[in-house]
């Protein structure tokens, strides 16, 4: 496990950005990744990558956002063997990322799909800054960057989306005249969270109200209005959706509205000096005069929904509240303790008595009912999510460490 945080002093930091073959956080398929010292972009890395079995189906709406399909990432690497690589050319950096909730969120899943150990880093996202620095129509990376005067560039390409992400912080840093990342994270009042943090009483206190606060954001609050066609769902389910999301969907714009969400533009085309329609330029129009609307993709709109399986499932739980003790059987499965090989017997004493879930049994650590076509790995423990897996995981550990079964240190890959 990777504890070496890098010290938050200066403009240091890696820029990621991700993307996926389908809808499901797990399947990154391309990585880019730009390092930053003192202000200046020292190194870069990038790689296609073949998305983790089960999850390597490539979605017509995904192409359509990145242009990448099945027979490019043939001869690619897996998330395996790019997520050493990725993690080494991090380095313990802040993890910045333009949205970071999907960067991230996409890191944890795939990672938890080969159930290898997450990283602990600190993540900030460009995105977050930009809403609290600037007031423009979108704050989609085109329009931050275009605002800013950042110039063109090959949107979802990831390494010119992370060199323009980083590029983007460079330049709110350096119109508040800050000096250190975490100075102008403090500056905007953004905060930077950490990969992991069950063990964080104050965060975690947090997070039960919000099971998945790397994914979901919603609309609360929130006054949403919808214009152009939308490809995927019926204006009715939009609606719907919204008011499910704690906001309130209104049928025009006016100076209430808060979010416009335009379906005639996905996230290639919706960009400053497109042709847009009346009722966009009535939106454009209230911003200028000083009102406080976003106007998004529907992308952005079904990101904020969270609607990947992930997601779905969290919310489900959001009634219940994160367990802090292991099951009883955790600790009689590993009475014996390990003999011969350590990590073989953490697994065994980690696996479900009942064995594979065949769906709708309650997760081990949430109690969320497991969906019957989740990963192998989570379905042989009863597990929800790669939040609960995780969880679950070191709560055990945890237990072993207090009762005095030592383990051997166990390197993550990237320190192999
Ligand atoms: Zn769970």
């Amino acid at each position: 496990m990777d504890t070496s945080h890098r010290a938050a002093v200066g403009l240091d930091f890696t820029a990621v950005d991700f993307e996926t073959a389908n809808r499901s956080r797990a399947s990154v398929c391309a990585v880019g990744a730009v390092r930053v010292r003192d202000g200046v972009i020292v190194d870069e890395f990038r790689s296609l990558v073949s998305p983790p079995p089960g999850f390597d189906e490539f979605e017509a709406g995904n192409v359509r956002v990145h242009g990448l399909t099945e027979a490019d990432v043939v001869d690619a690497p897996g998330w395996d063997v790019v997520y050493p690589e990725l993690m080494r050319f991090i380095d313990g950096d802040v993890f910045v990322g333009h949205n970071a909730r999907f960067d991230v969120s996409v890191l944890l899943n795939a990672t938890g799909a080969y159930d290898l150990p997450w990283p602990e880093i600190d993540t900030l996202c460009t995105l977050q800054l930009a809403r609290s620095a600037l007031r423009v129509p979108s704050y989609s990376l085109p329009w931050v960057a275009s605002h800013l005067g950042l110039g063109d560039f090959d949107h979802h390409d990831p390494l010119a989306d992370a060199r323009m992400t980083a590029l983007v912080l460079l330049t709110l840093a350096r119109l508040h005249e800050a000096t250190a990342v975490a100075e102008l994270a403090s500056m905007l009042s953004v905060a930077m969270m950490p990969t992991f943090v069950d063990e964080l009483d104050s965060i975690a206190s947090e997070l039960d109200s919000s099971p998945d606060p790397l994914i979901a954001t919603g609309f609360v609050a929130q006054a949403v209005c919808f214009t152009g066609a939308l490809r995927l769902m019926i204006r009715d389910e939009a609606h719907r959706l919204v008011v499910e999301h704690g906001g309130l969907a209104q049928a025009g714009v006016n100076r209430k509205t808060t979010v416009l969400v335009t379906g005639d533009f996905d996230s290639r085309t919706f960009r400053p000096g497109a042709n847009f329609s009346a009722k966009l330029r009535k939106a454009f129009d209230l911003v200028d005069a000083g009102q406080a609307l976003e106007i998004i993709t529907e992308e952005d709109f079904v990101a904020r929904l969270s609607l990947s399986e992930e997601a779905l499932r969290s919310r489900i739980a959001q009634t219940g509240v994160s367990r802090r003790k292991l099951p009883e059987w955790v600790m009689v499965q590993s009475g014996a303790g390990p003999s011969g090989d350590y990590w073989a017997w953490f697994n065994a004493a980690l696996a479900h008595p009942k064995g594979r879930a065949a769906g709708g049994e309650p997760c081990i650590w949430c109690d969320a009912p497991v969906a019957s076509n989740i990963h192998w790995v989570h379905r042989d423990r009863h597990v929800c999510s790669v939040h609960c897996n995780e969880r679950y995981k070191r709560a055990a550990a945890r237990a072993w460490d207090r009762a005095g079964i030592r383990r051997p240190a166990e390197p993550a890959p990237w320190e192999r």
